[in-house]
């Protein structure tokens, strides 16, 4: 009884408006069954009102596992030697996007290890000039959309590949607290830095996603609430978070170190919920970290709220050696596999694709 009550209760100030950091912090650490369920569909609500009921896709291409930093808890730092690095070529990573865009998926990521060599960077230009060439049809005049998620850069990097087509840059800041930050990074990468490049992608006119991880060695519920009002702070158009899960070859610890798994995808969940409540307009991704939790982890995700789901699309030949972290799914499956069960996955939840869209929010 007690319980139905707290429930209500907390139904009404969900109904009254976006939520402050007393708010955020419960929605974050409430155990009760029907708050969290009370909380949830709050957030499919909040998101059904701002964009249907539309799943946004982007095709995720992997295409380099190169990487010059060395971020603790990253199975691709540079000094895990354990490893075979590969780039693909111009052409594979032009054929992977266009099989994205034969399967109407209106968008890609292209994502990568971290560098700033300027082979690199031509590669990356090169790329997003061929694949916009090659993804023009009626349907999508101005070719796929491109996301690129390639780290820290100059801005004048940033502004080479804004003008070459992509117009949206994915950086997650991983934590919004300088001190976290700090443990999780050599002290060559910057918590400040980072902030900075956020702040250039927005002056240059790119619709900027960043995130963080979710159950970190170390961080605090208030860390979390931090993180929330960062991300409306600094006016992001995407979030992408997911929880933290443990590589071997890294150097951040798992186990006792952090909350059990089932934990952590509670809070990760409940992350989605609470920026969905916070800024209902934005699009906010069901990570594959998610489903490494739980074989319906992005399906829960998308019923917590999150509108946008980027399918596995590198090639076969090098998707094993892109392993941020352990566990991670959909290794064995062929892209072909994997667009096949999305669909079924995404209805299941009563929610269903756009195809051959960008599927950027409007401006707010
Ligand atoms: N070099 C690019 C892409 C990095 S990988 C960049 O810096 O943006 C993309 C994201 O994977 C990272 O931002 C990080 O949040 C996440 N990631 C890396 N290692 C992880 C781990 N062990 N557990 C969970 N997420 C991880």
């Amino acid at each position: 009884m007690t319980a139905t009550v707290s429930g209500e209760a907390l139904a009404a100030r969900l109904a009254f408006g976006p939520p402050d950091r007393e708010l955020l912090r419960q929605i974050l650490s409430t155990q009760q069954p029907d708050e969290i369920e009370t909380i949830r569909r709050a957030a499919e609500q909040t998101l059904l009102e701002n964009h249907g009921d539309a799943v946004r896709l982007r095709g995720l291409i992997e295409f380099s596992n190169r990487c010059s930093s060395d971020c603790r808890y990253c199975g691709i730092r540079r000094s895990n030697r354990q490893l075979d690095r590969y780039t693909l070529t111009l052409g594979e990573i032009v054929e992977a996007a266009s099989w994205c865009a034969q399967r109407g998926y209106g968008s890609i990521v292209l994502q990568a290890g971290e560098r700033r060599d300027a082979k690199f960077t031509r590669l990356v230009s090169a790329a997003v000039r061929a694949i916009k060439a090659a993804t023009e049809s009626p349907t999508l005049p101005r070719g796929v959309g491109i996301t690129l998620c390639v780290g820290e850069q100059s801005a004048d990097t940033y502004a080479e590949w804004f003008a070459a087509g992509a117009h949206r840059y994915l950086l997650r800041m991983e934590t919004s607290s300088p001190e976290l930050f700090a443990a999780l990074h050599p002290p060559s990468q910057t918590w400040s830095s980072r902030l900075q490049c956020l702040k250039s992608l927005k002056t240059l006119g790119y619709r900027v996603g960043t995130g963080v991880m979710i159950g970190l060695p170390g961080q605090s519920l208030d860390d979390l609430v931090d993180d929330l009002i960062f991300f409306r702070d600094i006016g992001a158009d995407m979030i992408g978070m997911g929880p933290y899960i443990a590589h071997e070859h890294a150097v951040l610890p798992g186990g006792a170190a952090i909350p059990d798994g089932a934990t952590r995808l509670q809070l990760a969940l409940r992350m989605i919920a609470a920026a969905r409540l916070l800024l209902p307009r934005i699009n906010i991704a069901a990570t594959t970290a998610l489903q490494t939790l739980a074989p319906d982890g992005r399906e829960q995700g998308l019923r917590f709220g999150a509108n946008v789901i980027m399918p596995q699309a590198t090639p076969n030949r090098v998707r094993r050696l892109y392993t941020l972290y352990d566990g991670k799914p959909c290794l064995d499956d062929s892209a072909k596999q994997y667009a096949a069960c999305l669909e079924t996955r995404i209805s299941s939840v009563g929610r269903r694709i756009i195809s051959n869209d960008w599927g950027d929010p409007a401006k707010h």
